[in-house]
C-alpha cells in the first residue's frame, strides 16, 4: 500500500456503525453501555499498528468521557465474526463503566483512565512473571495476555455467546440468553504498585503524546491530498 494511503488510514480512518442485529443483540447483552459514548473505527491506532492485535477498546484522545472501539478490517469479518468481536470488546467497555473510568476528573483524562492504567499495569505484571518462569522472549506477550484477569471473563463471556449463537444457528431455536446479559464486570484490581506507578507514567505520556501526533498525522494526510479512492474502497 502506498505511504500516503497508509498515512490516512491511519490518521483518518473510517468509522463504522453496527449493522442492526448486532446492535440489537449487544444492547440486550450489556444494558448499561451508552453507544453514543463509543466510537467505532475501522483499523488500529498509531501506536498499534505493528500489532497482532484485531480489536480493542481505548480511551478517546480528548476529554474523559468518550472511548474508542478499534476493529481491525472489520467490513472483512463475517457477521458472526464480527459479533463474537463486538461481544468481548463491550464487556471491556463495561469494565471501563465498573471501574469509573468514563467519568473526566484529575485522574481521568484523554488516554490517562482508570481501566487502562490497571490492565497495562497486570500485564506488566504478568509479563514480568513470565521472565522468572524463564518463558522464551516470543511466548511472553501471549502468556500474560491469556493470563490477564481482565482478559479472563471478556473470553468467557465472548466463548459462551459463541456456544449459544452456534447451538442458534444449527437449531434456529433461541435458548434463553439470560445468563450472557452483562450489568456488571469482573475486574481484580489488587496489582503490585511498582506496575501500577509504570503504567500510570506510560499512560500520562501517551495521553499528552497522543494529541500531538494525531494533530500532525491528519495535518500530513490533508497536505499529501485526499485520496478519494480510499474512501470509495471502503464505504458500505
Ligand atoms: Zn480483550
Amino acid at each position: 500500500m502506498p505511504i500516503r494511503q497508509q498515512i490516512q488510514q491511519i490518521f483518518r480512518p473510517k468509522h463504522f456503525e453496527f449493522d442492526a442485529s448486532i446492535r440489537e443483540t449487544i444492547t440486550i447483552l450489556y444494558p448499561n453501555i451508552s453507544w453514543e459514548f463509543v466510537d467505532c473505527i475501522d483499523g488500529l491506532p498509531w501506536f498499534m499498528q505493528q500489532s497482532s492485535v484485531i480489536g480493542t477498546v481505548l480511551p478517546s484522545t480528548g476529554g474523559g468521557t468518550k472511548l474508542r472501539l478499534y476493529c481491525k478490517n472489520y467490513h472483512q469479518l463475517s457477521t458472526s465474526e464480527k459479533l463474537d468481536l463486538i461481544v468481548h470488546e463491550a464487556y471491556h467497555i463495561q469494565q471501563y463503566l465498573d471501574t469509573k473510568s468514563c467519568r473526566i476528573s484529575i485522574v481521568n483524562w484523554g488516554f490517562n483512565r482508570r481501566f487502562i492504567r490497571l490492565y497495562i499495569a497486570w500485564y506488566l505484571q504478568l509479563a514480568v512473571r513470565a521472565v522468572f518462569m524463564q518463558k522464551a522472549w516470543r511466548e511472553i506477550p501471549q502468556l500474560a495476555y491469556r493470563m490477564h484477569p481482565l482478559e479472563i471473563p471478556a473470553y468467557a463471556q465472548e466463548e459462551s455467546f459463541r456456544q449459544w449463537r452456534i447451538a442458534y444457528q444449527n437449531s434456529n431455536q433461541a435458548g434463553r440468553w439470560d445468563s450472557l446479559i452483562c450489568s456488571e464486570s469482573q475486574v481484580v484490581t489488587h496489582t503490585k504498585v511498582a506496575y501500577r506507578i509504570i503504567a500510570t507514567l506510560f499512560c500520562m505520556s501517551i495521553a499528552l503524546i497522543s494529541p500531538v501526533v494525531e494533530c500532525l498525522g491528519k495535518g500530513l494526510s490533508y497536505i499529501l491530498g485526499y485520496n478519494s479512492s480510499y474512501y470509495q474502497d471502503n464505504s458500505e
